[in-house]
């Protein structure tokens, strides 16, 4: 038997899991650990929760984990619990899927203050993150801004301006629903510190923006280069680009009473009492944001920081500072220790980039351990004797089966669950 462990039940961890499974069958074990009794790891906690469609790729991680062959191991948070010397002498090779839960820095005066809030964490906040179930975000003023141009940061702005009903048939949390139908957040600043052309967010995201029951998009059209210039982006960015282009011109809807604010060229370099301090930027040759010397305030009592994500170092694993990633090569951290997803590109991607990225590893792991060879390592035998050495009771696929079971009852009429957001919770629910 070959024994193998995959850090983190997101995306990056299951297809791993599914690789290995079908690459070894019945001639190794593999198993999935999660520091959580519930698995998904980004699409429960990261994926929008009015995106039901893009969750429910985890049918297919359910798929994996009933495999022959496949344990999940959860409420295991490697680290405190077990560390990778540890599972490195259990197993005959280690993969971290522990994706990239931490916020970026701005690193601009007032980012610490109260009412800035990293995208983890408000996206947690809303998702039910055990981390974040205790945010109170301050949803109090009329005025909220999101800084940075990507899929997340339209995320954020879209459930800050969604109406109830638009929300409720999700899997938003109860205290985030009823918290964000009190607010009186009219306006949404969406800061990008380049152009429209340089945005990264896809159409059909974007799309949506114009779609919404009592928001509508604001865009200036005096911040677009002449049209003819568009012919040269990808079509996916074209297509984004086209969109912002139409929200320009067919104007903001009057009639809805929130408004979505695209300020681009719009590089924030404060935060004070109530507002953003923004430099207006200009493209340098080299495309980046150019500071102009020209600043102005955009009001916000609420502001929310979604420029991209890191990895949280590891004792005894190398470091990318700059990445915010672990160090490898394709995947290849040292000898048996690997890693997959954003752990390992760094925050980008859809959910399915992972499964390649999971399959390679996997692929790798084959040719240095070929199947049908062995070792005596312990696996999970070896794992579970040395951590109920310390206390630590790991849950499987069948306690999340009933924590799951419980979240489906426990369910607001047209929500697929109301989700637990203490880890107590989840534990009462198994009697423990
Ligand atoms: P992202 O796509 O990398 O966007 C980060 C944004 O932050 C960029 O616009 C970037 O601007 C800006 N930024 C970075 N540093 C900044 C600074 N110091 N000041 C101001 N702006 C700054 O990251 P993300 O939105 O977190 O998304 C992560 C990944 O998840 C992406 O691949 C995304 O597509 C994916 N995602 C997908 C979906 C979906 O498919 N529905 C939903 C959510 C997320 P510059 O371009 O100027 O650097």
């Amino acid at each position: 038997m070959r024994h193998f462990a995959v850090v983190g039940s997101g995306p990056g961890g299951f297809y791993t899991a599914e690789a290995l499974n079908k690459a070894y069958g019945d001639t190794a074990r593999v198993d999935v650990l999660d520091r959580y009794p519930v698995p998904y790891g980004l699409v429960r906690f990261g994926v929008a929760p009015d995106h039901q469609s893009l969750k429910a790729v985890s049918k297919r991680y359910d798929t994996t984990a009933d495999s022959a062959g496949v344990d999940f191991l959860g409420n295991v948070c490697v680290g405190p619990d077990v560390s990778i010397a540890e599972l490195l002498d259990l197993y005959d090779a280690v993969v971290l899927a522990i994706g990239a839960p931490h916020d970026r820095k701005l690193g601009i005066a007032g980012e610490d203050r109260p009412e800035v809030i990293g995208s983890a964490a408000f996206v947690g906040w809303y998702n039910g993150h055990p981390e974040f179930a205790g945010l109170a975000p301050p949803l109090g003023g009329s005025h909220a801004a999101v800084i940075g141009n990507g899929n997340v940061a339209l995320d954020c702005a879209r459930i800050l301006s969604k109406t109830r009903s638009e929300l409720a048939g999700g899997d938003i949390v109860n205290h985030a629903l009823e918290a964000l139908e009190k607010s009186p957040i009219r306006t949404v600043t969406i800061l990008g510190r380049r152009g429209p052309l340089q945005i990264s967010m896809t159409p059909k995201e974007l799309g949506e923006l114009g779609h919404l029951e009592s928001a509508t998009p604001v865009v200036d059209p005096a911040d677009f280069p002449p049209v003819e210039g568009d012919a040269v982006l990808e079509p996916g960015q074209r297509k984004s680009v086209s969109l912002l282009r139409e929200f320009a011109t067919s104007g903001p809807d009057e009639s809805k009473e929130t408004r979505i604010v695209f300020d681009f060229f719009a590089k924030p370099v404060a935060v004070e009492d109530g507002k953003v301090v923004v430099e207006r930027t200009t493209l340098d040759d080299a495309g980046r944001a150019a500071g102009t010397g020209e600043t102005y305030d955009v009001p916000a009592s609420l502001v929310i920081s979604s420029i991209g994500y890191s990895t949280p170092p590891m004792e005894g694993v190398p470091y990318d500072q700059r990445g915010g990633k672990f160090l490898n090569e394709n995947g290849k951290i040292a000898d048996r220790l690997y890693c997959v997803g954003w752990a390992r590109r760094g925050p980008t991607g859809t959910i399915g980039t992972n499964r390649p990225d999971g399959q390679e590893v996997a692929a790798q792991i084959e040719s240095a351990m070929p199947p049908g060879s062995s070792s005596e390592r312990k696996g999970t035998g070896g794992l579970k004797a040395l951590l109920a050495t310390r206390n630590v009771m790991p849950t499987d696929y069948d306690d999340w089966r009933r924590i799951e079971q419980t979240e489906t009852a426990n369910a607001r009429p047209g929500s697929p669950r109301e989700k637990f957001v203490r880890v107590e919770d989840w534990l009462k629910a198994l009697g423990r």
